[in-house]
């Protein structure tokens, strides 16, 4: 299918962006990578009046340290994430998680800002960003918010992101000198969209002091496991394991086109099972 007519703008600063998305005469979206919504177009899945193509707004890009933070534009590519020394240094569950995302075609073109926005529920990012207690910046007519990613992610592709609004940054905690990460995806072919995956972030160098624990593909959105993570507290993983698995029962889980709800209840432990023992 083509998509439908569609007028399409590119401006050049952060400014002028948000004044063609505020223009209440226009139904507008953002362009980032263009991964998900050109499909979306070309399905007629969305039918925007005008596109806000944002790949000429240097503001939303780049990737720098802030303190104990690491900033990263909205337009940062996958493929720009996997090869930033700053990524590797300092955010090893991105480095362990980028490869799973997709193809490098993908990767090339693909943003954080879009994977943030579009809130796929089997897309790995919003999981990263829960599990490393991340926060999201978003800039609108009504001035800059910051979210934490616990409230941004709401449902099915929904967010707290308003009309109007950019995300213009991701700031995420750099690791700290006891923390260890797990990550551990099932996919039926590597690079396709998860069937589940979760992300683990936990500090303690023995025994398990805190740890955030997040899923996806499980269900509508990405979730913390908070149970688990409540039975690991304080606990190494090899006495805890069993404790955390079960606690895995109070996850909101589908079942979908990939898993029966039974099966995935399943899958569940045993992805949280060869992370735990794979944290590093
Ligand atoms: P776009 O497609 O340009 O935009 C997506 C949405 O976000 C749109 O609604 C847009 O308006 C909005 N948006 C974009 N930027 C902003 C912003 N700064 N502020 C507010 N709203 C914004 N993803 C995964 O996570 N895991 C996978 O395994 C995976 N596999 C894929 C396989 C294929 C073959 C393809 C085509 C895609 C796959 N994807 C996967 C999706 C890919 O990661 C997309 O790049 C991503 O979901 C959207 O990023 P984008 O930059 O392309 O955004």
């Amino acid at each position: 299918m083509k998509p439908p007519n569609f007028t399409y703008a590119k401006p050049k600063s952060l400014s002028d962006a948000l004044e063609l998305l505020a223009d209440e005469n226009q139904d507008a979206m953002p362009l980032a990578g263009g991964q998900s919504l050109m499909p979306m177009l070309n399905f007629r899945l969305a039918a925007p009046d005008t596109l806000v193509d944002l790949n000429g707004v240097e503001e939303l890009c780049g990737i720098r340290v802030d303190g104990t933070h690491v900033r990263i534009g909205a337009m940062a590519r996958y493929a720009e994430l996997g090869a930033s020394e700053l990524v590797a240094e300092h955010l090893p569950l991105f480095s362990m998680a980028l490869p799973h995302i997709a193809h490098a075609a993908v990767r090339n073109r693909g943003t954080i800002g879009g994977s943030v926005a579009l809130a796929d529920p089997a897309a790995e990012m919003p999981a990263l960003l829960l599990a490393l207690d991340a926060s999201i910046r978003v800039l609108g007519s009504s001035g800059l918010r910051t979210i934490a990613a616990d409230d941004f992610f709401e449902g099915l592709y929904e967010t707290a992101l308003e009309t109007g609004e950019l995300i213009t940054e991701i700031s995420v905690p750099m690791r700290g000198a006891q923390d260890r990460f797990g990550f551990y995806e099932l996919a039926r072919r590597h690079g396709d969209y998860a069937m589940m995956g979760v992300a683990i972030a936990a500090a303690g160098s023995t025994a398990i002091d805190n740890c955030r624990i997040a899923f996806f593909g499980i269900g509508d959105k990405a979730v913390r496991a908070t149970g688990a993570e409540t039975a690991l507290r304080g606990r190494s993983v090899a006495d805890a394991l069993d404790d955390a698995k079960m606690a895995l029962a109070d996850l909101p889980m589908a079942g979908d086109l990939n898993a029966s709800e039974a099966t995935k209840r399943h899958l569940s432990g045993v992805v949280l099972e060869r992370a735990l023992r794979d944290l590093t």
